[in-house]
């Protein structure tokens, strides 16, 4: 995906306030991401780690959204698999939550999702990370396709969480 700066991060977050979006952990090396192998980036803020975002780019324009943990250890993380990029993990996918966009969320409503736990999903899916277990699903299509594949549920996923409709 395209590079890009804080304050246009800032700016794409669609299920959180514009002063959340202000004030919420970006990180500071941006410049140096891969984002040539990113079709999106995650991350989580490293004072709060039960606090996670991402941004991708849909639709030529960047969508950032806000996820919850459930904590770490406990029932939040688990073996299993990341529901947008299918890794299976030995104790490494955590329940995230968003918020919905809008007045869905005030009213307390989200939508949780099973995700790797450090949101590397394009990376894992080049594999250019590895999850350090044998569970990894052999799986004979293409890169292209597993990309596409996850984008697809990313998309699923970012879709319910700005469904203003329900
Ligand atoms: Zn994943």
């Amino acid at each position: 995906m395209k590079p890009l700066s804080e304050p246009e991060i800032r700016a794409s977050f669609v299920n959180c306030s514009k002063g959340a979006a202000k004030r919420l952990f970006v990180p500071h090396d941006l410049a140096e991401r891969p984002w040539d192998d990113l079709d999106f980036l995650g991350w989580r803020d490293p004072q709060a780690p039960d606090r996670a975002y991402l941004v991708a780019e849909l639709d030529g324009r960047p969508r950032a959204v806000a996820l919850r943990g459930q904590g770490r250890g406990a029932w939040g993380t688990r073996r299993g698999m990341c529901s947008l990029c299918l890794t299976a993990h030995t104790g490494g996918v955590s329940l995230l939550v968003a918020p919905r966009a809008g007045r869905a969320g005030q009213q307390g409503n989200s939508v949780g999702a099973y995700v790797c736990d450090d949101l590397c999903c394009p990376l894992y899916v080049r594999g250019r990370k590895e999850t350090g277990s044998d569970a990894r699903l052999r799986e004979s299509i293409t890169v292209e396709e597993k990309i596409d594949r996850m984008m697809t549920n990313l998309t699923a996923f970012l879709a319910k969480v700005t469904d203003r409709s329900r």
